[in-house]
């Protein structure tokens, strides 16, 4: 059940200032914090992490997207060129990628049962517009594709967390090393035994 989930604190939620808030909030639904490291993102690092060859992270981007158009009778075409929701996915990874590598990122392992569930229950929505309140992205932003797009921009949705299991196996791998984790106990863990 005990999973390994990794959050990157965006440029955005750094330079707001957020990063004691948002991990107060994990800390007080008992996850723990294995890991975590300030640092620039080198574009090797965020090439790997946003994999162009990962279609459904592709696809799944632009997918999200049209249905925002389209529920915002926008034309996807004058937007952003294209209605292929592929085109669509390695264009928004292109500005992720300038977007991760801007400015100082804390990535951070979080331990727990669950944990990659949990934390992206917490995290909330893609799109802050649509996130609901009580989720970090919808009590922090307010952004949609909409305003990202026309800014020729990634959406400013403050975290990034693992999004199923085998993902979080190899970003956690992708991102820390095996000494860089940490083994302790929480007193929390001792009243679920
Ligand atoms: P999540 O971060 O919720 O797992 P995705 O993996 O689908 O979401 O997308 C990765 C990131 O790409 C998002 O967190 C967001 O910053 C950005 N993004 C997704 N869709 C769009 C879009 N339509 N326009 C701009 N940026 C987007």
């Amino acid at each position: 059940m005990k999973e390994q989930t990794l959050v990157i604190f965006k440029p955005d939620s750094v330079a707001r200032g957020l990063v004691g808030e948002i991990t107060t909030r994990f800390e007080k639904v008992g996850l723990k914090m294995v890991a975590a490291k300030m640092m620039m993102v080198s574009r090797e690092l965020a090439d790997k992490h946003y994999p162009a060859s990962r279609e459904a992270f592709i696809n799944g981007m632009g997918g999200k997207t049209l249905e925002n158009y389209q529920e915002m009778g926008i034309d996807p075409v004058k937007e952003v060129g294209s209605a292929d929701p592929h085109e669509i996915g390695l264009k928004i990874r292109e500005w992720l990628v300038d977007m991760i590598i801007a400015g100082p990122v804390l990535a951070v392992v979080l331990e727990g049962p669950h944990a990659v569930e949990l934390v992206r229950k917490m995290v909330g929505h893609t799109l802050p517009i649509k996130s609901a309140p009580g989720t970090i992205r919808g009590d922090y932003s307010f952004d949609s594709s909409a305003l990202a797009n026309e800014g020729r921009r990634p959406i400013k949705n403050l975290l990034h967390a693992s999004g199923e299991l085998e993902e979080a196996k190899y970003e956690v791998n992708l991102w820390f090393t095996s000494q860089e984790i940490m083994t302790y106990e929480l007193s929390s863990e001792q009243i679920m035994k």
